[in-house]
């Protein structure tokens, strides 16, 4: 029996190390601290979690600086904590953050797998992506091919359900606060909204880390994502601006227009739409 047991330890290490593991092992090593340890450990995890504790606390103004497709719309809600819930979460140009969340049961309606490759095989809902944004990311990945760039996929979509799974089984393992400052709560997970996709390449072994954007892959990404309707939604300097910390994987579509303007300008999507800083 013992021998089974080291066998199965055996296999699971080996497993989280692969990068061809399961979803649910693979989920439970999602959002996991970025202490040098464990993040030597990550493959491709989701650590856009990542946040800052406390900061961003800024809210949705009262006026409307940029009409049209604006992030913010007037269905906006405050709620009783003094955070927003966003009124139109299926807007291409949603902003979502610690203080701009997503209603609890908002599920994309038009959610497909975009036809890239993934660094991982099986099934899984976390590679889906709107359908918009799915085209959108196709064209991406194709024109990087020709430029011989190789990306790989590594996770988009992401419900409120499995979020919340993942935020509250942080919460049993390392307390509220520790899991405040890596991990996002149910609802404030751009994930949510199906337009973001983590990007990686062989080049940084398929881990999600800083040192992707130093990578070709990389500067290809900030160089070109735009062309096709995508950001880097997390920008280097901006954690008190975005709540994020530089996360040049993190890809989200807004649609070739604001994306082109947000590149332009170099701001953050809070930024571009008026949402910092904030009207106080
Ligand atoms: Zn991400």
């Amino acid at each position: 029996m013992k021998k089974v047991w080291i066998l199965t330890l055996l296999s699971l290490s080996l497993t989280a190390c692969s990068l061809a593991s399961s979803g649910d092992e693979q989920e439970a090593k999602e959002d996991a601290p970025a202490s040098s340890q464990k993040e030597a450990e990550q493959t491709a995890s989701d650590k856009e979690d990542q946040s800052s504790s406390g900061e961003g606390t800024e809210q949705a103004p009262a006026d409307e600086k940029k009409d049209s497709s604006s992030a913010k719309t007037e269905k906006d809600k405050v709620l009783a904590d003094g955070t927003v819930e966003v009124g139109d979460p299926e807007s291409l140009q949603v902003v979502v953050n610690k203080n701009r969340k997503l209603p609890g049961d908002y599920v994309p309606e038009d959610l497909t797998v975009p036809n890239v490759p993934f660094y991982f095989q099986e099934d899984h809902p976390k590679k889906q992506m709107r359908e918009e944004a799915a085209r959108a990311l196709e064209e991406l990945f194709e024109a990087a091919e020709g430029d011989g760039i190789e990306l790989v996929a590594a996770s988009g979509y992401r419900s409120y359900e499995r979020q919340k799974r993942i935020y509250e089984r942080n919460v049993e393992v390392y307390g509220k606060e520790e899991t405040d400052t890596f991990s996002a709560q149910p609802g404030t997970s751009e994930h949510q909204t199906g337009l973001a996709m983590d990007v990686t390449s062989a080049q940084v072994a398929f881990k999600l880390e800083q040192s992707f954007g130093e990578t070709t892959e990389g500067e290809w990404l900030a160089d070109h994502a735009h062309e096709y309707g995508f950001i880097i939604r997390y920008r280097e300097g901006a954690k008190d601006i975005t709540g994020y910390m530089y996360e040049p994987w993190h890809l989200r579509y807004v649609g070739k227009e604001v994306s082109s303007d947000v590149h332009e300008q170099a701001v953050t999507l809070e930024e571009f739409f008026g949402l910092y800083p904030s009207a106080e």
